[in-house]
């Protein structure tokens, strides 16, 4: 079992079974499939899935098909797939909401019988109109007061298919001057002529969330029902259909405080919009806060686990800074990733008194702190690629890299020093002549004399060439506004680099994720072609957010 005090869900959890309150705990992941999980989905994912774990008991993947009008096939195959890729399992335990569509139905037909729904004839407006405020009671329906019989009737000819969408709903008869909105007589059927990706045609009126959700969960036997904070006082009404209903089990629904980041939005609402109007390209652009997309870019599953492990369960809603994701991320990759040079912008250098048909092969390490991840050989030439940064005509004050005259090491090989640069027509630096040190093997001066730089390299003769998207927060302020969210986009949140050069032993996959020395972490794209890879930067190495 798990260790106590951990957060209260989980002290709830351990205090229902050591009073034998539940032999086994029952949890469920319950994603309305009308688009792709998110880093605040994680979050639920892994305390449900967690909790069954860590208890010895399991936990469901529902799907919460109830709107066919926005769920989608593609939809449920992706959350599948990122519920894997997260790390966790749902065994046999797969449902849907569409597999009760009967016995809610027929639940229905037992509170229509028991004096407790009625068919509402009222308009949209009407009755949202007639709901009252927080401060005002709401007024009574003027069909409230139908016979027993008059409302079965109607019900059955809803579920024919014999009235238009919108036309009639079906109601809770509980108490429009409740103080809690949400027991004002709520929705628990409408009238919707849409094809569903599982039941086809076969209803015509679906369940609210309200009246599908809890007795979703009493069939299961779901022993704790875990849900964010805005359904809090939703609680009085999965209470009330628990009680008023013959459901085979009496779950009870707890509420913790969603996942709300800096310089992200996780409305479904803005994702489905920027993916439908073009600002991303998919679902699984590396750019969005999906598990898709961050794992495209390159997050390790691990990282988001233990990110939602550090910012633990509470029960007041926050905002957690996203540099706080982005160091769970380094730690996972800095662990675990192997080092490999790349040149993002290329510069070329000539090393003139390195002799024609040498090559030098030298010894790299493939990890710092990991013997085990081996070593590989690099080739060393006449002809290599700097980065275009590294280079400095005229050096401002503490610059030690490349400028004419100065001397640098180049990783795992030889010193060299810069001796001019060569311009093209427009004045453009094109190529540096350099000449290096033949008794500098290894990268020191044998009189130890000291070079400050040390930069990457890429050998001219083998060097792979590949693009390289580098990507930047998708929203540049950090707290976007959702209802203008467009405004607040990071213009510059994509910056694709053609030309850049790989060591050869990045040539084919298998080494990812990949640090690039002094750039960042890496892993390969899914659009790499045979003989151009396409890589992408997953995050640099050092914390950018300005403070
Ligand atoms: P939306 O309301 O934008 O459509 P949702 O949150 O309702 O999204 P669901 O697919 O219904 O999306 O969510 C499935 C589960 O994930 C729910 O139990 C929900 O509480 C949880 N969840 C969704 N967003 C977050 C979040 N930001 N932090 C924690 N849990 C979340
Ligand atoms: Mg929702
Ligand atoms: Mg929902």
């Amino acid at each position: 079992t798990a260790e106590a005090g951990r957060d209260f869900i989980r002290d709830i959890v351990q205090a229902d079974l050591d009073a034998d309150r539940h032999k086994t705990v029952v949890t469920r992941f319950p994603p309305e499939p009308n688009g792709y999980l998110h880093i605040g989905h994680a979050k639920s994912i892994c305390l449900n899935f967690g909790i069954a774990n860590e208890f010895g008991g399991r936990c469901h993947l529902r799907f919460d098909d109830t709107n066919p009008t926005k769920e989608e096939q593609e939809y449920i195959d992706a959350i599948k797939r990122d519920v894997h890729w997260l790390g966790f399992d749902w065994g046999e335990n797969l449902y849907h909401a569409s597999d009760y569509f009967e016995q809610l139905y027929e639940w229905a037909e037992y509170l229509i019988k028991a004096g407790k729904a009625y068919v509402d004839d009222q308009s949209p407006d009407e009755m949202r109109e007639a709901r009252g405020t927080l401060t005002e009671p709401g007024k009574d329906s003027p069909f409230r007061n139908r016979s027993v019989e008059e409302n079965l009737d109607l019900f059955r000819r809803m579920r024919s298919g014999e009235f238009p969408n919108g036309a009639r709903v079906l109601r809770a008869k509980i108490d429009m001057a409740a103080g809690n909105i949400n027991l004002r007589d709520p929705v628990l059927y409408r009238i919707l002529h849409a094809v569903h990706p599982r039941t086809g045609t076969e209803w015509c009126i679906y369940p609210s969330y309200d009246f599908a959700h809890g007795q979703s969960d009493a069939i299961e036997h779901i022993t704790h029902s875990i849900c964010t904070l805005e359904f809090e006082d939703h609680r009085p009404l999965y209470d009330w259909f628990i009680d008023n209903l013959p459901v085979p089990s009496k779950p009870h629904q707890y509420e913790f405080a969603r996942l709300n980041l800096t310089y992200t939005v996780l409305s479904k609402r803005v994702l489905t919009t920027l993916v439908r109007d073009g600002h991303v390209k998919g679902w699984d652009d590396p750019r969005m806060p999906t598990l898709a997309g961050l794992a495209r870019r390159g997050v390790p599953a691990e990282a988001l686990r233990e990110f939602v492990r550090r910012i633990g369960v509470a029960k007041a809603n926050s905002t957690v800074d996203v540099a706080m994701f982005d160091h769970a991320v380094r730690e996972v990759l800095n662990a675990k990733a192997e080092r490999r040079m790349a040149v993002l912008k290329p510069l070329k250098i000539v090393i003139e008194n390195y002799p024609d048909g040498q090559a030098d092969e030298f010894e790299a390490a493939n990890h710092p702190d990991n013997e085990a991840a081996g070593r590989r050989t690099l080739r060393f030439g006449r002809e290599l690629y700097v980065e275009r940064d590294d280079f400095m005509e005229t050096p401002s004050k503490g610059f030690y890299r490349l400028s004419p005259g100065k001397e640098v090491r180049l990783r795992y090989a030889y010193l060299v020093t810069c001796r001019e640069a060569v311009k093209d027509a427009s004045g453009e630096v094109v190529e540096l002549r350099c000449t290096y040190d033949p008794a500098s093997k290894g990268g020191n001066a044998p009189d130890g004399r000291k070079v400050k730089a040390t930069l990457h390299w890429v050998n001219a003769a083998d060097a792979v060439e590949a693009e390289v998207r580098l990507y930047n927060p998708l929203f540049a302020t950090p707290e976007p506004n959702a209802a203008n969210f467009a405004a607040d986009l990071n213009p510059d949140s994509l910056e694709i680099v053609a030309g850049a050069k790989l060591e050869p032993s990045l040539a084919e996959g298998g080494v990812e994720p990949v640090q690039f020395e002094r750039l960042g972490y890496f892993v390969r794209d899914k659009d790499s072609t045979p003989g151009r890879p396409v890589f992408n930067r997953t995050i640099g190495l050092r914390d950018t957010w300005a403070k």
